[in-house]
């Protein structure tokens, strides 16, 4: 195994390197860095997230950005808002040593005239989401046409957010001379055929088995009746008392809930997902951070920019839509050869899907029974007597007070005191899981108790918090173009350029969808769609029925613009 230092990495890089506490490349920086020193060729990086793809690309090319050069001379492409910040931040932490050197991050959902006045100003490497980079070509706002290095970060997740045409418009402009650099947890045949278009014999570099979760995590599920989802959360929390965990469900809206409930019963948790402001999602990810938060719950897509490395659970608090995601998901655990868990926490209807979860990832399920009420006491307890073993105790600060103290307790014998010292800190759990019922199912015919209305943004026939007032839209692509929901939220938060609208019930028809945001911002369709979604042009019109009514998805369309 090389080091950083054989790799020919020069001593600035090797200094910020250093203040960042890596001490030996991962193997795909091993396996890449040098590629990218010695020969010319275009690579494919098949990687699950959390192997190091960041520096992987990322010293290199700060090693090749002739300083003397303000001019764009690499372009970094990631799926999200959050993502393209992290990059930068991590660019801007291993080049800490490396003067005059200018990172600029540019993505959509924030005003874009600063963005072209920050490139304006020098930017060497721009890291960049899809959209917003189309968007400042067409204002001719950067050149990216003498740029050395492209780099395609999370592909697969970039197409599946219905990137790709913005993809080819921007791949179309670079010329032929500069170095491809794509990377992939998977390789669906939209990848496949981006780099098949767009690059020259690349190298491809595979690292774990394809598709595989990472080596270090364990999957385990637990199945419940679907509306015990919660209370097992709470016992899987409370029989790791230590946990860190992201939890992760599939709505905005269940995603606040659950967070609402866990803060209401005492947990360290919080949420984050679209619909909060980009101050409060930072606010959110800064307690995680400092491990103020045990808990944090998350959308799929808010989770895609979080780098956190020491994660000790990922909590599926129900299983995605598509099962690739699971990949995604659970590849936030196990990270930097720590070891990890990946929960899923399954009602009887979703148990198939783990046989085929089980093939994507190459690894068995381990299912479990949801723990007990004494089992999670006896745990508890355990802790805190740990704890109070181990608490440093200062003999000199504390003997001027033993006297009292003594005094004080001379009516108990040591039985009755350890018998109050564990009831003081004890009696919330003993009094939650007094007589706490049995979790787990019994009988796989015992019928789900409210399995139609369980789970699934489709189904959620709730609207937004105190809100009556919804628009309906109709959107030209649907169940027989692959669409997902996510796939929606990635078109509407791209035109609205608005990350932080609200998004209601999503409907997908086999051939055309429905979506719904507070009447307020329907104004933000209004213009033509600039997205395309699979080579399709998008459509978004108003649907006629108001949403509140019978007729859902039923109602005459009428066309405000095409
Ligand atoms: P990926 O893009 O493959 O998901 P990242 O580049 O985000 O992975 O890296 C995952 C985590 O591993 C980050 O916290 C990063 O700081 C850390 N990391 C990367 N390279 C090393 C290394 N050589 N030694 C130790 N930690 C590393
Ligand atoms: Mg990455």
């Amino acid at each position: 195994m090389l080091t950083f230092n054989e790799l020919g990495l020069s001593p600035n890089l090797l200094r910020g390197i250093e203040a960042l506490g890596f001490e030996k490349p991962t193997t795909i920086q091993e396996k890449i860095i040098p590629i990218i020193f010695e020969k010319a060729n275009d690579i494919t990086g098949l990687a699950q997230t959390g192997t190091g793809k960041t520096a992987a690309f990322g010293l290199p090319i700060i090693e090749q950005i002739d300083h003397a050069n303000w001019s764009v001379q690499a372009l970094i492409l990631a799926p999200t808002r959050e993502l393209c910040m992290q990059i930068t931040k991590d660019i801007q932490d291993y080049a800490r040593y490396v003067p005059l050197l200018n990172v600029v991050p540019v993505y959509g959902g924030t005003s874009i005239s600063t963005q072209i006045k920050a490139l304006k100003n020098g930017a060497q490497i721009v890291v960049a989401t899809p959209g917003r980079m189309l968007d400042l070509l067409n204002r001719k706002a950067i050149d990216i046409n003498h740029i050395k290095t492209l780099v395609l970060d999370e592909a697969d997740e970039m197409l599946n957010m219905g990137f790709r045409d913005d993809l080819d418009a921007i791949l179309e402009r670079t010329k032929d001379s500069k170095r491809t650099l794509l990377f992939s947890a998977t390789m669906p045949k939209e990848v496949a055929r981006i780099s098949k278009k767009y690059m020259k014999d690349p190298v491809e570099i595979t690292v774990g088995k394809q598709n595989s979760g990472a080596e270090n995590v364990r999957h385990i599920y637990y199945q419940v009746h679907a509306p015990d989802r919660y209370p097992a959360l709470k016992r899987i929390a409370d029989i790791h008392p230590d946990i860190y965990a992201l939890v992760f469900c599939r709505t905005r809206r269940e995603t606040q809930e659950i967070a609402d409930k866990l803060i209401r019963d005492g947990y360290g948790a919080d949420a984050l997902h679209g619909d909060l402001s980009q101050a409060q999602r930072d606010h959110v990810m800064n307690r995680f951070r400092k491990r103020n938060l045990q808990m944090l719950v998350a959308t799929d897509v808010a989770a895609r920019g979080i780098d956190v490395s020491d994660i000790s659970h990922v909590i599926n608090y129900n299983l995605p839509e598509e099962l690739d995601i699971y990949t995604h998901r659970s590849g936030r655990t196990g990270r930097a050869d720590k070891s990890g868990t990946s929960i899923a926490i399954v009602n009887f209807r979703e148990k198939s899907k783990i046989p085929r979860i089980e093939k994507i990832i190459g690894k068995k399920f381990t299912k479990l029974p949801v723990p007990g009420g004494e089992e999670i006491c006896k745990k508890q307890l355990f802790r805190l007597i740990d704890k109070m073993e181990n608490a440093e105790v200062d003999e000199e600060q504390i003997a001027p007070f033993m006297e009292t103290v003594n005094k004080k307790l001379e009516w108990l014998n040591k039985e009755q005191i350890i018998k109050h010292f564990v009831s003081l800190e004890f009696n919330r759990f003993l009094a939650y899981y007094k007589d706490a019922p049995d979790l787990n199912k019994t009988s796989e015919n015992t019928r789900e108790r409210f399995p139609k209305k369980e789970g699934g943004i489709r189904k959620n026939k709730n609207k937004y918090n105190g809100s009556s007032h919804n628009a309906r839209f109709f959107i030209n692509v649907g169940k027989k173009d692959g669409i997902l929901p996510k796939g929606i939220i990635g078109i509407i938060n791209d035109h609205t350029r608005d990350r932080d609208i609200k998004i209601g019930d999503i409907d997908i028809k086999d051939s055309f969808s429905f979506f719904e945001v507070r009447e307020h911002d329907g104004e933000k369709f209004m213009g033509t769609v600039r997205n395309k979604f699979k080579g399709r042009s998008i459509k978004i019109e108003k649907a006629d029925k108001d949403v509140g009514g019978r007729k859902k998805g039923k109602g005459k369309r009428k066309r405000i613009y095409s």
